[in-house]
């Protein structure tokens, strides 16, 4: 193994955890160990500080109640998060904390929740819950998840989405956008969890963290194959 290590940061691992999304850290942790990196790993919650010399971010998402629980800490975080995003940071965040991302996020108690504006976009909880299978085309190519919000997600005008809507319904029901991009920070509703039915988008993540870190990638020949069927099964399932 070389002598490189990258620090991934899981965010609110307690509180934004639903549908699995923390295998997502799993996946990242054990294919940026595959490619011969050495991995540190540190769990922040409510109240911890984030670490200077992150390299890599992963949340995931959670139930309303699970947002109320960390949006006042996430304001705490504001400053940092921007910064580190300007930096060029990793950052891979899922619906809940997506959504927290964005400006705003109105509840279906019509309580406004502050974000931390990262991603020019706000969210509005609506009446119908989105759910099932989604398939999405991005510039990694094809990716499978699968949503679970009643969230609709309106990207402001120069705010680039992760993907577009090939089946499902992503970011809400007007527009084929789903998710947000901005310089290394990824924002997306697939749950699934994302990573281990999308090895691309795994890999994706480590080689811009090895670029920003250390100038070159140089990622290993991986047999994603039961990954890559395990994506096509979850295609063919309907909603
Ligand atoms: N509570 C938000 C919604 O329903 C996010 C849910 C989630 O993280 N799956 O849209």
């Amino acid at each position: 193994m070389s002598d490189r290590q990258i620090h991934i940061v899981h965010l609110y691992p307690k509180e934004m955890n639903i549908y699995g999304d923390n295998g997502n850290l799993l996946v990242v942790t054990m294919r940026t160990k595959w490619h011969g990196v050495g991995v540190k790993v540190s769990k922040i919650g409510v109240g911890d500080k984030l670490p200077i010399d992150t390299d890599i971010i992963i949340s995931g998402g959670g139930q309303d109640t699970g947002q109320l629980k960390i949006v006042d800490d996430l304001q705490t975080k504001k400053l940092d998060l921007i910064n580190m995003a300007k930096d060029n940071v990793v950052m891979l965040v899922v619906c809940g904390t997506y959504q927290l991302f964005g400006h705003q996020f109105t509840t279906h108690k019509n309580e406004s929740l502050p974000g931390i504006g990262l991603f020019d976009m706000q969210t509005v909880a609506g009446d119908v819950r989105f759910i099932g299978n989604i398939v999405t085309k991005t510039h990694f190519g094809e990716i499978v998840g699968y949503e679970n919000h009643s969230g609709l997600t309106t990207l402001n005008k120069d705010q680039s989405s992760f993907g577009k809507v090939i089946s499902g319904v992503g970011n809400n029901d007007k527009d084929d956008g789903e998710g947000a991009i901005k310089n290394n920070v990824f924002g997306t509703y697939l749950h699934g969890p994302l990573l281990p039915k999308n090895p691309k988008v795994a890999d994706e993540l480590i080689r811009r963290a090895l670029v920003r870190k250390y100038g070159d990638a140089m990622l290993t020949q991986i047999d994603d194959s039961l990954a890559l069927k395990a994506a096509q099964i979850a295609k063919s399932r309907p909603r």
